[in-house]
């Protein structure tokens, strides 16, 4: 999220770091899974996520896409999202139990939720989404220990690396700087440079993800 949306309407008005404790404890989500459900095509997967759900499942990004992931377009530009399944609309990774069966290796969305991010100035803090999650008694807790993200500095870095790397080709697809056959390129050549060409699971993902974006200009 950019900071011109109004987060008043949907925080508490705060912005916080890592660092910072927020109101998102929910008991553990006992006998709740709505955040797994009904989440359309929301939950968009940056090249972290992928890599996670990939070496951790010992799958390609091929066969996630014949299951849990699919393709959309995102402010101009096809990115993949957790698919909802077809009938029961829910994350094709949450068990009958109401569980999710991804737990370790779950997207960074998941991991934040009802957190999300706010980027400016090359960076980004979290701000906590009041209308989303539907626990009624929330404990305070410190964001980093939220996320368990493994080396968070590392993988905030990323994030806000990510998300400017694609804004910049965001903004020109929206303003119709290419034509229909130059995105088609820069949308197969985003897909294939950082999510279909498959990762080293012996090598640091920073730095392949590095590595891949200097070959990408
Ligand atoms: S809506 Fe809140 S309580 Fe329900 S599953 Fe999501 S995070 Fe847990
Ligand atoms: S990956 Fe797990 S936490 Fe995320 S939506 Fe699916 S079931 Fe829920």
């Amino acid at each position: 999220m950019e900071r011109e949306w109004n987060l008043a309407e949907v925080s508490d008005g705060k912005v916080y770091s890592s660092s910072d404790m927020a109101k998102v404890g929910c008991n553990d989500c006992k006998g709740c899974s709505a955040c797994c459900r009904n989440m359309g095509q929301s939950i968009v997967l940056d090249p972290y996520d992928v890599y996670q759900l990939a070496v951790g499942q010992n799958q390609s990004f091929q066969e996630l896409l014949a299951t849990s992931v699919e393709l959309n377009v995102v402010e101009g530009l096809i990115l993949p999202n957790l698919k909802m399944q077809e009938t029961s609309k829910s994350c094709y990774y949450l068990n009958e139990q109401g569980r999710c069966r991804i737990h370790s290796i779950r997207p960074g969305m998941c991991r934040m939720f009802p957190l999300g991010r706010v980027y400016e100035n090359d960076t980004f803090q979290y701000f906590l989404q009041i209308h989303e999650c539907k626990a009624e008694q929330k404990t305070k807790v410190k964001i980093r220990q939220w996320l368990g993200v493994s080396d968070l500095k590392r993988y905030e870095n990323f994030i806000s690396d990510w998300h400017y790397f694609l804004k910049k080709y965001q903004n020109q697809a929206m303003k119709g700087m290419y034509d229909e056959g130059a995105l088609k390129q820069l949308n197969m050549r985003i897909l294939n440079v950082f999510y279909l060409t498959p990762y080293d699971r012996n090598s640091d993902f920073y730095e392949e993800y590095e590595t891949r974006k200097c070959s990408f200009r």
